[in-house]
């Protein structure tokens, strides 16, 4: 386990005890999401089998976890690479095909050259793959697909029925990017073909003086007139092999090439030619763009570049026709050149007047489109969830549909051992020939098992649900138990997975409840997201820098718990900031003083400051556990401690509150020192501290608030602050019956402490 592991469990753990403290029954659950690339890459680079791998190392980890001290109950782990719980990933599999939410395609693919794979959209950073960090290409793949298009809609977050980070809610809405806009048909000239494009900004179509083709477009080849073949194939060919990413930066100029076809803009009747361009990417929309230089700022130096004409659209009044050369777009306006549309206002009502007119005329259509495309599920790898389906050559003849599900009582479809499961470009287990080998359940004919394994986002997607029931056998889950103790209250995690774990996991649930095995419409109420612990040098920790720092190093020299209550204080909890190596020293000494403080306990009078103290303190430590403020409750911890180190004496009550509050935050520690206290029951069975309110409040004084000798107010000062003669100048001052005499300059001000305050003017 690294640091990160640490740094997600300790604070959460910190929580989990102290709503158990609180008389909460707590659920802590744990699991090892243990299929996937790491674990595979891992085992090919070490020569062993990945599941030795994987399982050997989930016995490391849960030996690790019990370093940390976690009050995770092991009896509910989930490991994910287990036929107990992969069984239930192939049925939801085929209960999602039975659904047509799992549908099999072919369809330009994410495929990362060194892993082997086509990857989801979601884990591509920077047009490269999320786990090599290799530049992802495109490629023509068939593979499974899950339609989690279908939820676009109900995965937009509207309002807010449950606590999660704004920026989570905000980055999937992006994410699903829903646009309402139009899809627009253009007949081509001289042919039966049309184009269709989709826009969201119809009110510009009489500026359309282009249109532009993805290169992957299928109607590219055959719009191509011989005399521009050569050059359009040349420049197809070369964008194939761009990454999405290098085709879609902002910062590149647009290039181009012109088919030699004309299309007609249904508004204008004008002919306007057909260009193909890498900008414009296949799978988004419908592969077609219209070119409106008129209003776009990079379609206006698309066409200067290639000298195609610009019409404006939008101006600043009815009259504003003429686009000068450095003009910017405007966002509001009137439209210019369009008809009998010109005048009218932009945005509105000139959008929507112009799409009733497009769909009137019925060369338009309103369409809601998104930016979120079906999950490629799929991977080309061994180490995963073989697909539980059936490819029968016979049953796609006779009946069409040569895919067949492995029938609900053969499953799991287990993974074969012995595999050569070294990645060549084609999945490893379609070299497994006997597994390969299996009747059709449905023609008992020869048929072929699907070689493909479920991407490891399938497992996690919904482990939650089975975690309070994980041996159940009859479905994925026991429901009367997911309805006892589900949603879940805190679901802890990165921000790394806004947008792709929290969003198939919310998509997931959606489908549960579709299918009535749960009627849960989201599965967390809360979500809380920790931030990263880079080196101590400011980098993100990494082998090649050296700045890796070991958990285990730091266990051994200063204990778990110190290296559990510096991970809490080092940070707010969603901050990132760099290892501290002198900081840790400190939380030690911290630790160690709490310790010495045990040879002052004795006989000790509690007065109302030492009770005030307590009581603030296990307050403030209360309320700050309630918020996931670890760091603070920590500070308080501390400046309650100094406070008693002064003392000569201190109570069993004080120290042994002084432990409870420490018990969340250092285990094992606390549970020691209760025990030398002469107790006999564990420290976490033990009820949080309870406080009394009466003591918090602070005393207030009176003071007499005098001008030139004469009293003119009174005013209460809370007792601690009879000191700040500022503050109780500032106070006084405020008061309107002190205004009124107040109106010479104050020569001098005389106060007696407690007592009186004497402006003379
Ligand atoms: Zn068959």
């Amino acid at each position: 386990m690294h640091i990160g592991h640490w740094f997600t469990f300790s604070p959460a753990d910190a929580h989990a005890r102290y709503k158990r403290m609180k008389g909460f029954n707590v659920f802590f659950p744990n699991g090892f999401d243990a299929f996937g690339l790491p674990a595979e890459n891992a085992a090919i680079r070490k020569g062993v089998h990945p599941q030795d791998w994987t399982m050997k190392n989930i016995e490391t980890m849960t030996s690790q976890f019990g370093t940390i001290g976690t009050m995770i109950d092991w009896d509910y782990k989930v490991i994910t690479c287990l036929p107990e719980y992969y069984k239930w990933n192939q049925w939801i599999f085929i209960k999602m095909f039975e659904k047509g939410l799992a549908v099999r395609k072919k369809a330009l693919s994410n495929w990362c050259p060194v892993d082997q794979t086509v990857l989801a959209n979601e884990h591509i950073e920077n047009g490269k793959c999320w786990r090599c960090g290799n530049p992802v290409i495109q490629k023509e793949v068939e593979q499974w697909f899950l339609k989690i298009t279908d939820y676009a809609d109900r995965l937009i977050w509207k309002d807010q029925k449950v606590d999660w980070p704004k920026q989570v809610r905000e980055g999937q809405n992006n994410w699903i990017g829903k646009s309402e806009g139009i899809e627009i048909e253009f007949k081509v000239q001289s042919s039966k073909l049309k184009i269709t494009a989709f826009t969201v900004f119809p009110e510009t179509i009489f500026g359309v003086t282009y249109m532009v083709l993805a290169p992957e477009h299928p109607l590219v080849s055959s719009l191509t007139k011989s005399s521009n073949m050569a050059e359009v194939e040349k420049y197809v060919k070369i964008a194939k092999g761009k990454t999405e990413l290098e085709r879609k930066t902002l910062e590149r100029q647009k290039t181009g090439v012109f088919t030699g076809s004309y299309c007609i803009n249904p508004a204008t009747n004008k002919e306007v030619p057909v260009w193909v361009s890498d900008y414009v990417i296949s799978t988004y929309g419908t592969g077609a763009v219209m070119g409106v230089p008129g209003s776009d700022h990079r379609d206006f130096e698309f066409a200067k570049k290639y000298k195609l004409p610009v019409v404006k659209v939008i101006g600043k009044s009815g009259d504003d026709t003429k686009r000068s050369e450095a003009e910017e777009v405007l966002e509001e306006g009137y439209l210019v050149n369009s008809g009998k549309f010109s005048g009218f206002k932009t945005p509105n009502p000139a959008k929507e007047k112009i799409k009733d007119w497009m769909e009137k005329e019925g060369f338009g259509k309103r369409k809601v489109q998104y930016h979120l495309r079906d999950w490629s599920i799929s991977r080309q790898r061994y180490w995963g969830t073989p697909v539980p389906m059936i490819h029968c050559k016979k049953c796609a003849r006779l009946r069409g549909q040569g895919i067949v599900p492995v029938p609900l009582k053969d499953l799991p479809v287990k993974i074969p051992y012995e595999v050569d499961y070294t990645p060549k470009g084609k999945p490893p287990l379609a070299s497994a020939t006997d597994w390969m080998k299996v009747k059709c359940p449905k023609c008992k004919g020869p048929a072929e098992r699907d070689p493909e394994t479920l991407d490891t986002f399938f497992d996690s997607s919904w482990y939650f649900f089975r975690y309070v029931s994980p041996h159940f056998d009859t479905l994925p889950f026991d429901k009367t138990m997911v309805k006892k103790l589900m949603p879940v209250d805190v679901y802890f995690g990165g921000a790394e997975h806004t947008l792709g774990h929290t969003l198939y996991a919310r998509f997931f649930t959606k489908f549960f409840k579709d299918i009535k095995l749960s009627d849960l419409e989201e599965f967390a109420l809360k979500r809380v997201q920790h931030g990263v612990i880079l080196g101590p040098d400011g980098y993100r920790m990494s082998k090649s820098r050296g700045n890796v720092v070991n958990p285990d190093d730091l266990v051994k020299e200063y204990g778990a718990d110190t290296v559990r209550i510096y991970l809490c204080f080092m940070m707010p909890y969603e901050s990132t900031a760099p290892f501290d190596t002198k900081a840790i020293f400190g939380v030690y000494r911290f630790l160690k003083r709490v310790w010495d403080l045990y040879d002052k306990v004795g006989r000790a009078e509690l007065e109302t400051g030492d009770l005030r103290e307590m009581y603030k303190t296990i307050k403030k430590v209360g309320e700050d556990l309630d918020d996931f403020r670890f760091n603070t409750a920590i500070s308080a911890i501390m400046t309650w401690l100094n406070f008693l180190s002064k003392k000569e004496k201190i109570s069993g009550t004080e120290y042994s509150n002084l432990l409870k509050i420490l018990a969340p935050f250092s285990p094992h520690f606390s549970e020691e020192l209760y025990q030398l206290l002469g107790n006999k029951s564990s420290i976490h069975l033990e009820k949080w501290p309870d406080i009394e309110e009466k003591y918090l409040r602070e005393e207030k004084t009176t003071i007499v608030v005098q001008v030139n000798g004469k009293l003119r107010d009174t005013i209460r000062i809370e007792s601690s602050k009879l000191k700040v003669q500022s503050e109780i100048e500032k106070i006084a001052k405020a008061s309107l019956k002190v205004q009124k005499y107040l109106d010479k300059p104050v020569r001098k001000v005389i106060y007696v402490e407690g007592k009186i305050l004497n402006f003379v003017v």
